[in-house]
Order: C-alpha cells, then sequence, then structure tokens
C-alpha cells in the first residue's frame, strides 16, 4: 500500500496579476521506505507542491491521501497529528531556524507541542538527537548564527526527524551548501533513512543530486509531472524531452549521445501553453502538440511520461 497518494492535486496561488496555476493536477504515490525524487528548473512549481502535501499552503482541488487518511480534509487535532508524520526540511536551514532561539529551544519545542515528556526528557530527546546528527555535544546552548551552513543544516534534519516522522519532504536540502558539504548532508539523510525506516520525498532541481539516492524520479514542468521512472532507467531511457534536455545539462563522460540542453525560458505559469506545456520549448513538437494536452502512456513497469511523440 502507498504510504502517501496523491490524486490531481492543484494548487493555485490567486492574486492581483491574476491566478498562477503553481500546481496543476498532479498525481504521484510514494510507498513505505521509498526515497521519491522530484525535480525540474526553478519556478516549476516543487516547493508548492510539497507545502501542499502537509498543508503549509491549501490545494485549490484534488486529494492528498496519508496511510489511507485524506489529509486535504482534515483539521485541527486530526492535521496536527499528521504533521507528525510528515515533516519538512527546507533548503535554507537559517531562515527557518529562529536566530534568538538556542538549539535546546529549536528541537524541544515540536516535542512540547506535541505533548511528548517532561522537560527533562525533552531535554534528554535532545541531546541524543544532537549527537545522532552529528553536532557537538555542547550545541544545545548555542544559537543558530553560531553554526556553519552545514551544521544548521544538521539543526534543520534534527528538528525534523525528532518526532520520529515516517516521510520527510526535503526541499534542495543541499543547494545551498558547497559541494564537500553536500555530500556529508547527503549521507546523513541516507543513513537516517536506513535506521529509522524513513520514507522520503526529495526535490531538487539539480539532476545529479538524486541520482545515486532516489528509488524513483518524478520530473515536473510548469505544474506538471510529465514523466516517472525508476532511477537508473530515467538515465539511460528518458522518454520525454524536456528529461532529456535536463539530463543533457548534468555533466556525465559514460554518457555518448546527448541531446541539447534546454533553450528559453519556462513559460508563465499565470497562462500555461496550449496543448503539452512544454511545446514552446520541445524540438519534437508538431501541430497534435499546440493543440492537445498529452496522456500519461507506460512504457514498461514503472515508467510513464505525457509526451505526444515518445516511444
Ligand atoms: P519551485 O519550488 O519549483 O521553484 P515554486 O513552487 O516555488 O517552484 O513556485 C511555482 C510558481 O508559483 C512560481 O511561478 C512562483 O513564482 C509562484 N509562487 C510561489 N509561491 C507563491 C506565493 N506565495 N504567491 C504567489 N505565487 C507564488
Ligand atoms: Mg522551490
Amino acid at each position: 500500500m502507498s504510504l502517501l497518494s496523491v490524486d490531481r492535486l492543484s494548487t493555485h496561488y490567486v492574486g492581483a496579476a491574476g491566478t498562477v496555476r503553481a500546481v496543476d493536477g498532479v498525481s504521484l504515490e510514494i510507498a513505505e521506505g521509498e526515497t521519491v525524487a522530484l525535480v525540474g528548473e526553478s519556478g516549476c512549481g516543487k516547493s508548492t507542491l510539497g507545502k501542499s502535501l502537509v498543508r503549509l499552503v491549501d490545494p485549490s482541488s484534488g486529494n492528498v491521501t496519508f496511510k489511507g487518511r485524506d489529509v486535504t480534509a482534515m483539521a485541527g487535532r486530526e492535521l496536527q497529528s499528521v504533521r507528525r508524520s510528515i515533516q519538512m526540511i527546507f533548503q535554507d536551514p537559517f531562515a527557518s531556524l529562529n536566530p534568538r532561539h538556542t538549539i535546546r529551544s529549536i528541537l524541544t519545542a515540536p516535542l512540547a507541542v506535541h505533548g511528548i515528556g517532561e522537560r527533562k526528557q525533552r531535554d534528554a530527546i535532545a541531546a541524543k538527537m544532537v549527537a545522532h546528527v552529528g553536532l557537538p555535544a555542547d550545541s544545545l546552548d548555542r544559537y543558530p548564527h553560531e553554526f556553519s551552513g552545514g551544521q544548521r543544516q544538521r539543526i534543520g534534519i534534527a528538528r525534523a526527524l525528532i518526532l520520529q516522522p515516517e516521510l520527510v519532504i526535503c526541499d534542495e536540502p543541499v543547494s545551498a551548501l558547497d559541494l564537500s558539504i553536500q555530500a556529508q548532508i547527503l549521507n546523513l539523510l541516507v543513513e537516517m533513512k536506513t535506521e529509522r525506516s524513513l520514507s522520503y520525498l526529495f526535490i531538487s532541481h539539480d539532476l545529479s543530486v538524486v541520482r545515486y539516492f532516489a528509488d524513483r524520479v518524478l520530473v515536473m514542468y510548469l505544474g506538471r509531472i510529465v514523466e516517472s521512472a525508476p532511477t537508473s532507467e530515467l538515465w539511460t531511457g528518458a522518454k520525454h524531452p524536456y528529461t532529456r534536455a535536463l539530463l543533457a545539462a548534468v555533466p556525465d563522460p559514460s554518457r555518448r549521445k546527448k541531446a541539447a540542453p534546454i533553450t528559453g525560458d519556462l513559460p508563465s505559469p499565470h497562462n500555461p501553453p496550449s496543448g503539452c506545456r512544454f511545446h514552446t520549448r520541445c524540438p519534437l513538437a508538431t501541430d497534435i502538440c499546440r493543440a492537445e494536452d498529452p496522456a500519461f502512456r507506460q512504457f514498461g513497469s514503472g515508467h510513464a511520461a505525457a509526451c505526444h511523440h515518445a516511444q
């Protein structure tokens, strides 16, 4: 059974300048223990999708089901309990860590909110968590600004894991870090996953980051999922021209034949192109692409793409 199931989810931002169709009819599944990557250019709707899953923004239509319960219909206590099970890690841990709070208070706050333990027990849980994510033992009484970028992301991870969630949505968790630090944080996430039997939705604009990490990759373009495939298969047999263009931008000496990297800007999500949303930038586009929205088609087990010309 799926841990998380998303059915035709749309999240639109309505403002003075019109409606931004940030997420526009997305369906996906995450199985227990699975790491699913969500990739696509900046602005395609990845963060909005991630936040919609935990109702940090409210979807406009569609459903999110976590362990058989409809998250989109939840309120109050029930929503709070599901938020304990689904945690988020953000790109910029500094922006999400209150500068006036010590690490102790940052880590024990979620425990207090959920009524876990007495103060002493909460302190002990926080101390254990600090050690677990590889922070110095004296971290608890220090403030976020006293830590490096990589250490702050360790604090973000500790805070996300302290409630023992089942699913963690990682929104570009290493994008702001130096390359050498990126590897350390990715390793930590892999370790945590194995130890705690977590599932991840791992959001990244960078395909090279997900290659050795994800079981399956979802490729998003302008509010839609355009391809879904097991990671290794995506690398060797991508079907969608957008996926191929993204892959062409990743340096890889083992790939001989290269597609042309993507050119042009992402069209406005205020007014997405007719038919296939990618047709304005697609080297294969023909009349049908301008007229008809392509259906998601299966290309073997667990591999699907939405393209009129995919074979
Ligand atoms: P990504 O994470 O892939 O970069 P986002 O989900 O942040 O994409 O953004 C998707 C689209 O929604 C973009 O056009 C962005 O400008 C717009 N957007 C994001 N957040 C808001 C908001 N709070 N209000 C209005 N528009 C937003
Ligand atoms: Mg984002």
